[in-house]
């Protein structure tokens, strides 16, 4: 469904992306992790065009998306993006967040809109809260519209880029949660996450990138207990044991 084909991306004269080719199957869960600033953002941006490429090609479905004329916001349109930062509209009701853009960008009649919204919101579990504004929820309930709002829009692929990093810790099982279920419907999903348990449990393979290359690829079983790339190796041992990488770095 997805194919990155030696994809190249400079910020500037910094190179984000080095000669990154990967593929990704329908209905597969990918988790990119890797240390901050290995380019994990830069790849999933690229992948919904928020980030233009200076070398390669991207294709979805055989669609070169990057390419010359492609209408952008109609692309971008089809694919879901939940990001640190929920962005809900502050003014709109949770229910109104997720009928906005079906209603503008796909035709929908505000009747077809509420229903469709409805069923998402009590897929998350937020049947409750659609009159709600989005200031009255806490992070964790906002994070969950802001995945029911994504999916409003029916989109085949869904990218995550670290959703559950700026939530309180007992906040963050709810939103995997949602996101367990989702990949168990089925949905291709790409996650930049640094939640090793999720990524245990839900992945069907894990990325690990490091300087704007991806240096391993494996199921989540062979990169947790075998890591093959030092650097891999490393970030392991200092995600499971944070104190020993300050202890030898004195
Ligand atoms: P990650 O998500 O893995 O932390 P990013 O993809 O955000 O990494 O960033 C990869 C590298 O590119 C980092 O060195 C970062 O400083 C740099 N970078 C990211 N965005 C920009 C930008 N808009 N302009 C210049 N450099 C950037
Ligand atoms: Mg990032």
């Amino acid at each position: 469904m997805i194919q990155f084909d030696k994809v190249n991306k400079w910020y500037g004269s910094y190179q984000a992306l080095v000669e990154v080719s990967e593929q990704i199957a329908e209905g597969e869960v990918v988790v990119v992790c890797g240390p901050s600033g290995s380019g994990k953002s830069t790849l999933i941006r690229t992948l919904n065009r928020l980030e233009p490429i200076q070398g390669g090609r991207i294709l979805i479905k055989g669609e070169d998306i990057h390419r010359k004329g492609l209408d952008v916001n109609e692309f971008r349109s089809h694919i879901g993006f939940v990001f640190q930062q929920f962005n809900l509209f502050p003014h709109l009701s949770v229910l109104d967040n997720c009928t906005l853009a079906p209603m503008r960008l796909r035709g929908l009649s505000r009747e077809q809109a509420r229903e469709r919204a409805h069923a998402l919101l009590q897929r998350v579990g937020l049947a409750h809260k659609a009159d709600a504004l989005p200031a009255q929820l806490s992070g964790g309930q906002q994070q969950r519209v802001a995945i029911a709002r994504a999916l409003a829009m029916q989109p085949p692929l869904m990218l995550f880029d670290e959703p559950t990093s700026a939530l309180d810790p007992e906040m963050v099982g709810e939103v995997l949660l949602v996101m367990r279920d989702l990949a168990a419907e089925g949905m291709t999903m790409v996650c930049v996450s640094h939640e090793m348990g999720f990524a245990a449990e839900v992945a069907d393979r894990v990325l690990f990138m490091d300087q704007g290359r991806v240096l391993e690829r494996a199921t989540p079983q062979d990169f947790f207990n075998r890591p093959q790339h030092p650097r891999a190796q490393q970030f392991l041992a200092d995600i499971r044991s944070p104190f020993a990488h300050q202890l030898e770095n004195g």
